[in-house]
């Protein structure tokens, strides 16, 4: 595929999409489930804006047992199941998948977690089924545009602007959902990359990028 896609491609080509944060507004879950462990109001337990240093609360010994806990929320039922899908990321994937471009999901969670996506994937009514993917890659030494690519996606939506370099990298095209995380890359990303990115301050803007 041509590194600079026609308008025509951008509105046509298979897609692959990336769950956390992209459909399911995980970071969200996780902090409830935080906030439940370490017996703190909601409130009190604030995102950092860091995916990987995620949580912080005022209280030391709190932020220390918050720091504990943090690492394993991640893929608790409690987090994986009570994510809200993020406005705008149904309608997406189902108008995707009524055009026959909905390649999968690809996700960064271990396969050991994946009963419990699929359990979120149909409770909320997300199209699953012929010809739409289900991908586990967080035990995988690769990027997710491995996956997308052997599911025959052309573009992908992600979050994560490590993971949209490669696909980028990998002769896709990609959306990315802007978040905090990634305000020292994205600007460099689209500059090396226009006409490849596409970038969205959120989940509900991506639709009017893909028809
Ligand atoms: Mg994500």
């Amino acid at each position: 595929m041509s590194k600079e896609p026609t308008s025509a491609g951008w509105t046509q080509a298979r897609v692959a999409l990336d769950i956390d944060s992209v459909l399911a507004e995980t970071i969200e879950a996780c902090r409830r489930t935080a906030a439940a462990q370490v017996g703190r109001p909601l409130h009190e337990v604030t995102f950092t804006g860091d995916y990987y240093d995620s949580f912080r609360h005022a209280d030391p010994d709190v932020q220390r047992t918050l720091r504990a806990v943090v690492p394993d929320l991640w893929e608790q039922p409690q987090t994986l199941l009570g994510a809200r899908p993020l406005p705008g990321a149904l309608a997406l994937a189902r108008r995707l998948a009524a055009d026959g471009r909905l390649a999968g999901y690809v996700t960064r969670r271990p396969a050991r977690v994946e009963a419990l996506t699929e359990e979120w994937l149909a409770t909320h009514g997300f199209p699953r089924g012929s010809g739409v993917a289900l991908r586990h890659v967080g035990d995988r030494q690769e990027c997710k545009s491995v996956s997308a690519l052997e599911l025959g996606a052309q573009i992908l939506v992600e979050d994560n602007a490590s993971e949209a370099q490669s696909a980028l990298s990998n002769g896709m095209w990609a959306v990315l959902v802007d978040m905090p995380y990634n305000a020292h890359a994205a600007p460099d990303l689209l500059r090396r990359h226009r006409g490849a990115l596409r970038l969205c301050a959120r989940t509900a803007e991506v639709a009017r990028h893909l028809w």
